[in-house]
């Protein structure tokens, strides 16, 4: 997989650029505009669509293996642990659409792009996941 550096230029978010992503969430389905952290969310969402395709490959083997061999708690953790991925993917996705995709889901702080390349689908900053268990 390929990264390329595109989030090296910080794009200002100005209140213009705010009220256009609330018209976008509305007409999601729409062609996609760059924009501030839009755009941001834009170079992870293709990493995620290929994450996702594959964790539902992954699942279907293990599927195939736990029916090949039932019972089995190691497989079985396997499945639940891919399912789990599979959702947090979705819910990724889905702040893309939303535009709060990078910023922390428990405290609204920006989750470095470092963790993000990492993984992707972070849901909360580095201090959020430490202290959340
Ligand atoms: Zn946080």
């Amino acid at each position: 997989m390929c990264h390329e550096p595109t989030y090296a230029r910080p794009v200002p978010r100005d209140a213009f650029c705010f009220l256009r992503e609330m018209t976008m969430s509305a007409v999601a389905a729409t062609a996609s505009v760059s924009c501030g952290s839009e755009a941001r969310g834009e170079s992870f969402r293709a990493l995620l669509v290929a994450q996702r395709e594959d964790c539902v490959r992954q699942r279907q083997l293990t599927v195939a293996e736990d029916t090949a061999s039932p019972g089995d708690p190691v497989v079985a953790g396997r499945a639940a642990d891919l399912l789990r991925t599979i959702e947090e993917i979705d819910a990724a996705l889905e702040r893309i659409e939303a535009g709060t995709y990078g910023r922390c889901v428990r405290c609204g702080g920006s989750i470095p792009d470092e963790r993000l390349e990492f993984r992707p689908h972070a849901a909360g900053c580095v201090a959020c996941a430490r202290s959340g268990r």
